[in-house]
């Protein structure tokens, strides 16, 4: 009798393995921080349990920057630039059916190349859930910087295995960068391309935009980051996502603000951006002067001021706001000579 109950309990077991090898395969289970030296600090960050093929795309761009810059992990001389977190990558289905987060890369990144946020040298710029996921790593010290965009046609079939249940981790870690990535690598010193020439050089690069038509944000931002970036410009140039002259004057507007009428207890700034450009940005993020939080008014025409509404700081920009005239002038903005072919 025994004999029989272990040739079944055999049978039970051996038939099990096959049904449930059949399901995940050995290729589906997610590789072990000691099988992958790679994988240990990721694993470490957000729990072995947790890795996911997102964290292992940020991870795979950092490992491949490092390699191409190339650089280690300590060396303190490289920015990251990434718009991680913003764009989504579209399931099968399209969005906003199916969808997959692009978040979970900016930890990869930060694992595999040691850059973060709180250092000053993880920058990630604000773009929209349609645009394309990408990383750039830029060495100060060599002025190369480094693009990788994904390829989501390649990407996306992992993420759906992955929700599906049938997560090919190892499958992922074996793909070459150069599949998975668009990749580019070209010197940006700063110092070289401030000469005319250079930049006319450069100037076809951006026609044929050789860093997926983020050349400008990627160049801006490398060439302030390169002479020394406050933490709250930073802040103003992620919402931006470049730097120009707009958002800079709206940062020494912030700070010629901040030195000469400090706020009292219980005060804010409120924003009456008019008409609005690129430097509301800064207010809206050093002020926290958002539209959102009805902190920033946004007017779409230079012209008002003529009609002397009255003294915003005496009144206060709602009631300036409410009169009559204001309203009258919005309402027939588009018989106004100029307002009627503005862009706004
Ligand atoms: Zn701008």
């Amino acid at each position: 009798m025994k004999g029989k109950i272990a040739v079944l309990l055999l049978a039970l077991l051996i038939s099990l393995g096959v049904v449930f090898s059949g399901c995940l395969g050995p290729k589906e289970k997610a590789p072990a921080p000691a099988d992958r030296p790679e994988l240990k600090s990721l694993a470490a960050l957000v729990g072995e349990e947790n890795l996911s093929i997102m964290h292992l795309v940020g991870l795979k761009a950092a490992a491949a920057a490092m390699k191409e810059l190339p650089f280690e992990k300590a060396k303190e001389t490289v920015l990251a630039l990434t718009d991680s977190g913003y764009p989504v990558i579209e399931g099968r289905e399209g969005y906003p059916q199916s969808r997959y987060s692009t978040t979970a890369a900016l930890d990869g990144l930060m694992a595999a190349s040691g850059r973060t946020r709180g250092q000053g040298n993880l920058i990630v710029l604000g773009r929209s859930i349609y645009d394309p996921l990408w990383f750039a790593f830029f060495d100060k010290e060599t002025g190369e910087c480094v693009y990788l965009e994904v390829r989501e046609d390649i990407l996306r079939p992992y993420l759906e295995d992955e929700a599906a249940g049938k997560a090919d981790h190892e499958g992922f870690m074996a793909l070459a960068a150069t599949g998975l990535f668009k990749m580019a690598k070209e010197n940006i010193a700063p110092r070289e391309l401030i000469e005319a020439a250079n930049a006319e050089a450069w100037h076809e690069k951006f026609t044929a935009k050789v860093f997926g038509g983020n050349e400008f944000s990627i160049l801006t931002v490398c060439a302030v980051w390169d002479k020394g970036m406050s933490h709250e410009f930073t802040r103003a140039v992620e919402l931006h996502n470049h730097i120009c002259p707009g958002l800079t004057s709206g940062y020494y507007m912030a700070q010629y603000l901040d030195a000469n009428f400090p706020l009292g207890e219980a005060e804010r700034y409120v924003v009456w951006a008019l008409p609005p450009w690129c430097k509301d940005d800064a207010f809206q993020t050093i002020f926290g002067a958002t539209v959102g939080k009805r902190r920033m008014k946004v007017t779409p025409c230079c012209f008002l001021p003529e009609l002397h509404l009255g003294d915003a700081l005496r009144d206060g920009v709602e009631e300036v706001l409410a009169q009559e005239p204001y309203a009258g002038f919005v309402y027939g903005m588009r018989h106004h000579p100029v307002c009627s072919r503005c862009r706004w």
